[in-house]
């Protein structure tokens, strides 16, 4: 539940003195802008455009010179995989609100929003640091994910000659996480019980299949004109772009179309090593899901199946596999 009266108003007062304060800590890109990591994010992107990775082309463009995508601006001062792992630094006061939120209850986080802005192309061998601030904390609010605050950030981007290069703003949620926080790894097994597995969003397109299931059937959908199956469901056939639909029941039968075994992470809710298939059902469509009860090292391709729907946790039914 949610902290109210004397203990809320305590708190929110122990919020006022972030609000308009310098996060402490300075981010200063590792790399002076450079052409590799450019190379790399455009690669990811998919972006191609010549100004960003063609020197040639680059000394053609406006720009008379290699420049780095905008939007990649913040991935000059971001800290590396240490970000996940490292321990925070004690002078981080963005870190220390978080964790004023965690010890009272709202230990859930989401970004919800990013508004940015470029003030110029940056060129290679340029050096970028940011200052953060926190901007504002909203009035306590009820949203969908449960109660909390909005914590709004403003992040500020400079070169070499201590000029702003752009800004960009950060939005998270902090929120009371109903279900039961894996709040550190030695306390999650024990305060959490056994864990759900995450929910699927059920919407107009999909809330029929999971009706199926919880009625112990899998179903595949089929299209109305040109008969082709399809799964996951959607509104169109990929066939013949026919919204007309209807469902078949498939039997369970199959084969082991391919499958991969994870180890790791494990997330919560799930039996390690779990090994994921993509089954070919004898319908004639693909389905990917979980076979149980069988070694990794005996899963084949071509290894016959049987779907049965099954209770995957304490609420969730799913259809599983198991070897015919
Ligand atoms: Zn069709």
């Amino acid at each position: 539940m949610a902290i109210s009266g004397k203990e809320r108003e305590d708190f929110e007062k122990q919020l006022e003195p972030y609000v308009g304060l310098d996060i402490g800590i300075e981010d200063r890109g590792r790399d002076p802008v450079n052409a590799a990591m450019v190379r790399h994010w455009c690669e990811a992107m998919g972006d191609h455009c010549g100004a960003y990775t063609d020197a040639d082309q680059a000394g053609n463009s406006v720009h008379g010179e290699l420049v780095a995508p905008p939007t990649m601006l913040q991935a000059w001062i971001l800290g590396g995989v240490g970000m996940a792992t490292g321990e925070s630094d004690p002078r981080d006061k963005q870190k220390e609100l978080h964790r004023l939120f965690d010890a009272h209850g709202f230990t859930g986080v989401v970004a919800t929003n990013t508004e940015q802005e470029y003030t110029r192309y940056l060129k290679m061998g340029d050096e970028i640091r940011a200052t953060t601030v926190i901007e504002s904390i909203s009035e306590q609010k009820a949203t969908g994910l449960g109660i909390g605050y909005f914590i709004n950030t403003r992040t500020r981007f400079y070169d070499q000659n201590d000029d702003e290069v752009g800004w960009l703003t950060f939005r998270v949620l902090k929120f009371e996480n109903e279900a039961p926080a894996a709040a550190t790894e030695a306390e999650a097994p024990a305060a959490a019980g056994r864990p759900q597995r995450l929910k699927p969003a059920l919407a107009h397109d999909n809330q029929w299949w999971w009706d199926c299931v919880e009625q112990g059937e899998l179903a595949i959908q089929k299209c109305s004109d040109c008969q082709a199956l399809r799964h996951p469901p959607r509104p169109m056939c990929g066939e013949c772009q026919s919204s007309d639909w209807e469902f078949v029941f498939s039997t369970g039968q199959g084969t082991i179309h391919s499958y991969v075994v994870i180890r790791y992470p494990e997330v919560p809710g799930y039996t390690y090593p779990l090994v994921v298939a993509v089954v070919d059902l004898e319908e004639g469509t693909r389905f990917v899901g979980n076979v149980l009860d069988v070694e990794p090292d005996d899963v084949e391709i071509g290894m016959a199946v049987q779907a049965s729907i099954e209770l995957v946790d304490d609420e969730m039914k799913l259809p599983v596999f198991r070897r015919a």
